[in-house]
């Protein structure tokens, strides 16, 4: 007999291996159940107000306002981050996305008339409108449980979708805290509560939900796992937007004045949130002759880092989330080593419980260690020297992602290195990072960290489709009910000038002008010719 499948799995904390909690697993029948569910609330939603829908965004922002400590501590014991960090990073994103939201949604989804054009001679006038997409699937990441699901949640449910949450296996807690949270506002508002849905479980259950029934899927996670998906809805004629890995690169120019403010930048990018960011400056290029004394101070800063328990204030950061991410940074760095490295400071996995990896700056770096081929999802920074400008963009572009990159230096060189970065976020003497902090902002990669945006109007836009509604006015007009390009074939000459005016008005801007003889004739006879 085959084994009997698993429905529970146990959440532990990272800090200190001990178990957190129980989660269940949900079944495949379970998952779309929850999607049936999901489509015939999206029936009520779809209908409700846009002045409702901005309320209902505000009204959640509110109410996890006023659980902020108890949010932290979720947070913090479920990935081990510092409880100022849960608040700083992932508290202060979710609650602006939702009033960002709440505030452009109904301007950009209001429906509106497209500017008068040509068509409008055939008494046509049009509109567009955007119509939820149905129901969407949220897959998310556990680095930052709060602010990375709710940005999905919160375009998709402003635009009149219903949403299916799937957290990670690693953040189940917080999955089902924003669960709690949308169901009591929902509650508030006299609406189904199956407008939102969580459903944890593990890779399977976001597996299972991919093959349901769903009609948009915005997932942020791991290149593999997004690409898989990607391909999947795509053979069914399914859009999804990917949020994947990134590799920043951080180019320190020779015109940079100050070393010190310069590193504490890479400093803070590269091992906050313990390095599990997608965003998080990865690799450091250096000019050679500035090598030493860059290297000199980063040891320094980063010896200074207190890497502890979450609930200690002092602590920068914490574990790792599991044995696995911090069994993958130690290969990582142990390989790098192998090839010649050298560890500044960190580089062994200490004696301790919970899933502790030192911070760890890497010197003498080869071109072709892991560390700088894949990405790093840890407290590793590894420094490169470079000689020329040209060597150090090639160096900066070779990579597979494309998410994050920045230059510090003299503003203006720096911003015309900056600009030749193939990511699709640049900063010039600041990290790309914190711009996923500002809910107004386009947050997106390219090659292996995108296809997707999160944030700004678009992310908004991409969980409508468009529809475009036409009216035509002359149908209640009885001479014109009929309209001249209808089959009116009389064999004279005139004809053909009405078509030849037709391509004038329609070839070029200022058409208003271009109404000439021809086209009158061509509507007057309209009114006198046979036609079918
Ligand atoms: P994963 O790809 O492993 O998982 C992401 C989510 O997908 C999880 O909820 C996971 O569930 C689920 N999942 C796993 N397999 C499948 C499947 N076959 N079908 C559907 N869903 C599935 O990524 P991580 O959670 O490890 O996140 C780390 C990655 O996310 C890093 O590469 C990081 O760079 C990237 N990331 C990108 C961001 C961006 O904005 N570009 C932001 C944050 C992170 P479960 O956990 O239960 O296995």
């Amino acid at each position: 007999m085959p084994p009997e499948p698993q429905t529970t799995f146990t959440k532990n904390n990272p800090a200190t291996g001990e178990p957190l909690g129980m989660y269940s697993i949900a079944s495949s029948e379970q998952v779309n159940e929850a999607i049936e569910q999901a489509h015939k609330a999206q029936k009520i939603w779809k209908n409700v107000s846009l002045s409702t829908r901005k309320s209902f965004l505000q009204s959640t922002a509110k109410a996890l306002m006023t659980e902020v400590d108890a949010w932290a501590q979720l947070i913090s014991a479920e990935t081990g981050k510092p409880l100022k960090d849960a608040i700083e990073t992932d508290m202060t994103l979710a609650v602006s996305v939702l009033n960002y939201y709440s505030q452009i949604g109904p301007k950009l989804l209001k429906e509106k008339r497209y500017q008068l054009d040509q068509s409008f001679l055939l008494g046509l006038v049009h509109y567009e409108r955007r119509v939820p997409k149905g129901v969407v699937a949220i897959i998310s990441p556990w680095n930052f449980p709060l602010a990375i699901p709710m940005s999905g949640i919160a375009a998709a449910l402003m635009s009149g979708n219903t949403v299916i949450l799937k957290p990670s296996e690693l953040t189940p807690g917080c999955g089902e805290r924003i669960g709690e949270l949308i169901r009591s506002v929902l509650k508030q508002f006299n609406l189904p509560e199956n407008i939102f849905q969580v459903l944890t479980g593990e890779g399977s259950t976001g597996q299972n939900l991919i093959d349901g029934r769903i009609n948009y899927c915005v997932f942020t996670g791991s290149a593999p796992t997004g690409r898989k998906i990607q391909t999947q809805l795509a053979q069914r004629g399914i859009e999804s937007s990917l949020e994947l890995g990134g590799s920043c690169p951080m180019i320190i120019l020779e015109s940079e004045p100050d070393l010190d403010a310069a590193t504490s930048y890479a400093v803070w990018s590269r091992f906050v949130n313990t390095g599990q960011a997608c965003a998080a400056v990865k690799r450091l290029y250096v000019p050679s002759s500035r090598y030493n004394i860059v290297v000199s101070l980063l040891r320094e800063k980063i010896n200074q880092l207190n890497q502890g328990l979450p609930d200690d204030p002092l602590t920068h950061l914490g574990p790792l989330i599991n044995e696995t991410q911090r069994d993958l940074i130690a290969r990582q760095v142990v390989e790098t080593l192998a090839k010649g490295a050298q560890a500044e400071t960190g580089g062994s996995v200490p004696e301790r419980p919970g899933w502790y990896y030192p911070p760890t700056l890497l010197s003498h770096v080869p071109l072709d260690s892991p560390v700088l081929t894949e990405e790093t999802f840890g407290p590793v920074l590894p420094v490169v020297p470079y000689d020329t400008i040209e060597e150090v963009i090639e160096m900066a572009n070779n990579t597979p992602y494309g998410l994050t990159g920045c230059v510090f230096g003299e503003e203006k060189e720096a911003e015309a290195i900056a600009r030749k970065l193939d990511t699709g976020i640049i900063a010039i003497n600041g990290v790309g990072m914190t711009n996923y902090g500002f809910a107004s902002l386009p947050w997106g990669g390219r090659k292996d960290s995108g296809p997707g945006v999160s944030h700004s109007p678009q992310a908004l836009l991409d969980t409508t489709n468009t529809q475009t509604l036409t009216k035509n006015l002359m149908y209640g007009f009885a001479p014109l009910k009929k309209p001249p390009w209808l089959f009116n074939h009389s064999g004279a000459p005139q004809d053909l000038a009405f078509s030849k005016a037709i391509l004038r008005v329609f070839g070029g801007k200022g058409w208003l002008a271009k109404l000439d003889l021809a086209m009158l004739i061509g509507l007057i006879r309209n009114r006198s010719s046979k036609r079918l």
